[in-house]
């Protein structure tokens, strides 16, 4: 069942797109399935159930942190996950940052972005973005690194307002690139897209999907 749903994902998928299988509240019996089927990139968004799973699950699996971050609990993540999608303040930054320093790592991490029209979703301007870029509290964090922007579409039925949110996370993208990392290649990520809309995205420059329901069925 989940290796047909996977199977039927990545026939979409052109292969210089990365694809996160969202496990989320999902046990690990449906991740082990998806495991043997091939899948290593899996993401959560709960930091507790993250580090529930990537201590008991093989350890080349790739653990991406895609949820609302709370500085308390960077810790319970920072020796496990490769990516945290979801970084929206120099605060936070500055947390994964230390934790990153205590594990002997370097976390690497995206800018999440305000795409969306509804209020709810969390996410960075471009502005606040670029006064993160240009802190020196940024440049003296030596734990992290940024590899690219994450944002998550409005959830409605308007494909043309869909896809004018993915392009301009893509000009986002665009524009970070040129003003802060040109001299850098670790600058490549762009996280979009999710089960209802990754085609849209992939269409609009997404380099990284985050696909859960379409893999793993309807959460509750
Ligand atoms: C849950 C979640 C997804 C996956 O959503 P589906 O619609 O189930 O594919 C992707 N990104 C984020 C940030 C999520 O929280």
């Amino acid at each position: 069942m989940i290796n047909e749903k996977l199977a039927t994902v990545k026939k979409n998928i052109p292969s210089n797109v990365t694809l996160v299988a969202v496990s989320k509240t999902k046990p690990n019996e449906l991740i082990e399935e998806a495991y043997k089927a091939g899948q290593r990139i899996f993401g959560e968004n709960k930091a507790q159930e993250l580090k529930n799973k990537a201590e008991v699950l093989p350890k080349d699996i790739q653990w991406h942190f895609i949820g609302h971050l709370q500085r308390n609990k960077v810790k319970y993540i920072a020796p496990h996950t490769s990516l945290i999608h979801s970084i929206d303040s120099i605060q936070l930054l500055t947390e994964v940052n230390k934790q990153g320093l205590k594990n002997n790592r370097i976390i690497d991490c995206l800018l999440q972005f305000h795409i969306a029209t509804e209020e709810s979703k969390f996410g960075l301007s471009l502005e606040e973005a670029t006064e993160l870029l240009n802190s020196n509290d940024f440049l003296n964090l030596k734990n992290i690194k940024i590899v690219g922007v994450m944002g998550m579409a409005s959830f409605i039925n308007n494909e043309e307002q869909v896809r004018n949110e993915f392009i301009r996370l893509k000009d986002i993208f665009t524009q970070l690139n040129n003003n802060f990392f040109k001299k850098t290649e670790t600058f490549q990520t762009i996280s979009m897209g999710m089960s209802g809309d990754y085609q849209i995205a992939i269409e609009e420059g997404s380099t990284m999907i985050r696909v859960g329901s379409a893999i793993f069925g309807n959460r509750n």
